[in-house]
């Protein structure tokens, strides 16, 4: 069965499922208990209403919400800020410094993001909600916000995935918010003991490098957790990062090949698809695994980043 409440990860954090794509523990809100209420990513606004339902189930009420910080603004993190924001009068969302604009004139994102999308735009994001300037807060490399007498959370400048993208140090758990910038979690597999992390390389600000540099730059940390924009937290992001930068080397191979032989990001998709499919055949997970559906739609939008990337 699905999860329905929010999950307890340890003393002050929750995760809230969002049901992003209509699917289970594809894209989670996190929830930080400390003086000012703060959430991590409230996704898209078709999400919301599950994020108001766990707040209400955790015991808070909407006017208790301080801060809503997006670790970027694709529209699967930040998209339903601007919904939630009508309904929490005292919070601020929290946004990197090249983000801020689009959350406050999201045309162009909304344009963005229907190239990617096509006609599942209107389903998978509407409605988008600008937010007015005086609720926005920029924070931008080595920034802090003290959320608490004892937590101030630190803000890391974490291009790779989007350059609209910061992570989110939270002292306490010694844990990193790393939205999509180190890659994603498959919760779906963890049941199954099987631990699958891949880079998440979406158009069209892909940067390979930039991506390592947050990996290595994480791995130096010497982390206890990583909470996974998708979906859930590892305690063990040494393993992760370690993963995560082996799939970065492997995918831009077979991507190079791809435009070798002047193939589009079809055929990437499918090799990439494949790839993963023999890893996971190797740890006896059956082709009919649920993880499936999301793996494709991942390795579409991935393929398309890389191709994207190799071509300018
Ligand atoms: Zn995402």
């Amino acid at each position: 069965m699905h999860k329905k409440y929010p999950i307890q990860l340890n003393e002050r954090i929750h995760l809230i499922d969002g049901f992003d794509l209509g699917v289970a523990e594809r894209t989670g809100t996190y929830v930080i208990n400390e003086e000012e209420l703060t959430i991590i990513d409230p996704g898209p606004s078709p999400s919301v209403k599950h994020v108001k339902i766990g707040l209400e189930a955790l015991g808070f009420s909407l006017d208790q919400v301080k801060y809503i910080i997006v670790t970027h603004v694709h529209l699967d993190h930040s998209g339903g800020a601007g919904l939630l924001i009508q309904d929490c009068p005292n919070a601020t969302v929290v946004v990197h410094p090249r983000g801020a604009r689009h959350l406050a004139n999201p045309e162009r994102l909304v344009a963005g993001a229907k190239l990617v999308y096509g006609e599942r735009f209107s389903k998978l994001f509407e409605p988008i909600i600008s937010i007015p300037a005086d609720r926005l807060l920029v924070k931008d490399e080595g920034d802090t916000l003290e959320i608490g007498r004892t937590c101030t959370l630190k803000f890391l400048d974490t291009p790779g995935h989007a350059k609209h993208h910061f992570s989110i140090f939270d002292p306490i758990s010694n844990g990193i918010f790393s939205g999509d910038t180190v890659g994603i979690r498959y919760e779906q597999l963890i049941r199954d003991d099987v631990n699958l992390f891949l880079p998440s390389t979406s158009p069209n600000q892909f940067d390979p490098d930039a991506m390592r540099r947050a990996i290595d730059r994480m791995s130096e940390m010497n982390l206890h957790a990583i909470y996974f924009g998708h979906y859930g937290m590892t305690d063990a992001p040494h393993k992760a990062l370690q993963q995560v930068s082996e799939w970065l080397d492997a995918f831009m191979k077979e991507a190079e090949n791809v435009v070798a032989e002047q193939k589009g990001h079809d055929v990437l998709a499918q090799r990439l698809f494949n790839r993963v499919r023999e890893y996971l055949r190797k740890s006896g997970i059956p082709d009919d695994h649920e993880v499936y559906f999301l793996i494709e739609v991942d390795m579409q939008v991935s393929a398309m980043g890389m191709i994207d990337f190799l071509k300018k």
